[in-house]
């Protein structure tokens, strides 16, 4: 006959087990992520939110040597940051507000012209970006664009037109509301 102690000594390794089975168990459970391979699904180097250290942190690409890249790959930034001006909401939310400035940063830290980011970098650090409008973000996009053009020695843009250069003809359709 076991005795009583002997048995609730059993007991308690039997919780014990049970206890660090479930631990283990809870701990290699990994939410589901469809078919994406692991590199896609956010489980390398997700560190979350940006941070002011990494949204204004040194410019991350090497010189770019070449002239014409150099150009071309300007025309078509500048395209982009003064399209994603005109599209940005007149009545942003703050979350709104916080997406653009970090996007006007790490556009600037990740500008494949190195040089150009570095120059850029500092003209943010002066100019920090302007986003509690459409007008205002599209008028700061015209201000440090002709900062960059006065370097190069470019003709200044006249800012009051930058309302009518940059509508892409997209429509003004509102974007799908937030999802549930
Ligand atoms: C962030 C950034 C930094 C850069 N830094 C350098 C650098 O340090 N050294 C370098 O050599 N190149 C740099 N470039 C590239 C340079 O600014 C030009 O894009 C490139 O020299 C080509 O010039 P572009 O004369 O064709 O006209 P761009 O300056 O590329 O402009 C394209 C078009 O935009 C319009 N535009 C001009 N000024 C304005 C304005 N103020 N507001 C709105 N629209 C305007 C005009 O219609 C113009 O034709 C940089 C580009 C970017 C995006």
């Amino acid at each position: 006959m076991i005795s009583t102690g002997i048995r609730s000594r059993f007991l308690i390794l039997f919780l014990l087990v049970c206890a660090l089975f479930t631990i283990l168990l809870l701990g290699a459970y990994q939410a589901p992520s469809g078919h994406l391979p692991s590199i896609l699904a956010g489980k390398h180097g997700d560190h979350g939110k940006p941070n002011e250290a990494m949204l204004t942190g040194h410019a991350i690409a090497p010189k770019l040597g070449n002239a014409t890249a150099k150009a071309e790959l300007g025309r078509a930034a500048w395209k982009v940051l003064h399209t994603t001006f005109a599209r940005f909401p007149e009545k942003p939310t703050d979350d709104e507000k916080e997406a653009l400035r970090s996007f006007v940063h790490l556009f600037q830290r990740l500008y494949p012209c190195g040089e150009c980011a570095e120059h850029f970098g500092k003209v943010l650090a002066k100019y920090p970006p302007q986003v509690s409008s459409r007008s205002a973000a599209a008028m700061w996009g015209c201000y440090v664009h002709n900062i960059v053009n006065q370097r190069l020695k470019k003709d200044e843009f006249n800012c009051e037109n930058i309302g009518d250069a940059y509508d892409c003809g997209c429509g003004d359709d509102e974007p799908k509301k937030k999802q549930a």
